[in-house]
């Protein structure tokens, strides 16, 4: 029997990145993986592959600013596996760049990802963990949770409002429920999120980092394997992932 065997796990932002390399690993695990984003034909295609490898996977589209639609996600895995044992709280943007530019569109849009997209899912699937007294809700947090770097204020502050919901969190389900939260925060991962930021310079810059010295994203997908496999009685609070070869 694999390790995840049975296991439900929700991953959000699972259309690329950290959230695909995750899938692709706890699938290879035995678990039952429900995949979230808003990129149909790329969710399509994953949970295509991974199904046709034998593996179990279904997904929903969802906008994680949308807190109808974590419900809906939620509902989706509970009517089609009965239960959820893992929330991967994954999905993000990180839209750099200096506050005097007063890019106001792109702070509102990481507020509504990155924070309130977090919120969203954890209240739609608190629900359903305390009704089972059991569940894990992992978040992935980054090292700009811990330090704000230039240009990343507004990304920092997001990334350390996450840490501070995950903490009180804990602090509450652990004296009477027995869900247990996992703050994962990579550093540099080469994926598409630097991407979408929007000034060009900096885009550039970051790209060849991430791409030259950055983690994979399996790298971060092992991390979130480590927390989920942990016996119950013990609670993974916090991971920091950094590339070995330090800068
Ligand atoms: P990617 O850009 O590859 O992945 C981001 C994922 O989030 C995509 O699947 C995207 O899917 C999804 N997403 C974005 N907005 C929404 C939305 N409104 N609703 C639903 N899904 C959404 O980057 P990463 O894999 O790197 O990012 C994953 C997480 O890791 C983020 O929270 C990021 O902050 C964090 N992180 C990343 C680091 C890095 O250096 N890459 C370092 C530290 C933390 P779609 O567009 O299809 O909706």
């Amino acid at each position: 029997m694999k390790d995840l065997e049975g296991k439900v796990v929700l991953i959000t932002g699972a259309s690329s990145g950290i959230g695909e390399a995750t899938a692709k690993l706890l699938a290879s695990h035995g678990a039952k993986v429900v995949l979230g984003a808003r990129r149909k034909d790329r969710l399509e295609k994953i949970a295509e592959e991974l199904r046709k490898s034998g593996k179990e996977a279904i997904y929903e589209v969802v906008d994680v600013s949308r807190y109808e639609d974590m419900l809906r996600m939620v509902k989706t895995a509970v009517k089609a596996y009965g239960k959820v044992d893992v929330l991967f709280n994954n999905a993000g943007v990180m839209l750099l760049s200096p506050l005097h530019e007063l890019k106001v569109d792109e702070w509102m849009k990481m507020i509504d990802i990155n924070i309130k997209g977090v919120l969203y899912g954890m209240a739609a699937v608190l629900p359903v963990m305390r009704e089972q007294n059991y569940g894990l809700i992992i978040n992935t947090n980054s090292t700009a949770g811990y330090r704000v770097m230039a240009n990343s204020a507004v990304y920092s502050g997001t990334k350390f409002a996450v840490r501070a919901i995950s903490d009180g969190l804990r602090k509450e389900e652990s004296t009477d429920k027995n869900i247990r939260i996992t703050n994962v925060a990579p550093g540099p991962v080469d994926t598409e999120l630097v991407s979408h930021i929007s000034d060009t310079a900096l885009r550039d810059e970051l790209n060849e980092f991430t791409k030259t010295k950055g983690l994979s994203p399996e790298d971060v997908a092992e991390a979130v394997l480590f927390a989920i496999s942990q016996p119950e009685s013990a609670s993974v609070d916090e991971i920091i992932i950094s590339p070995a070869k330090k800068l």
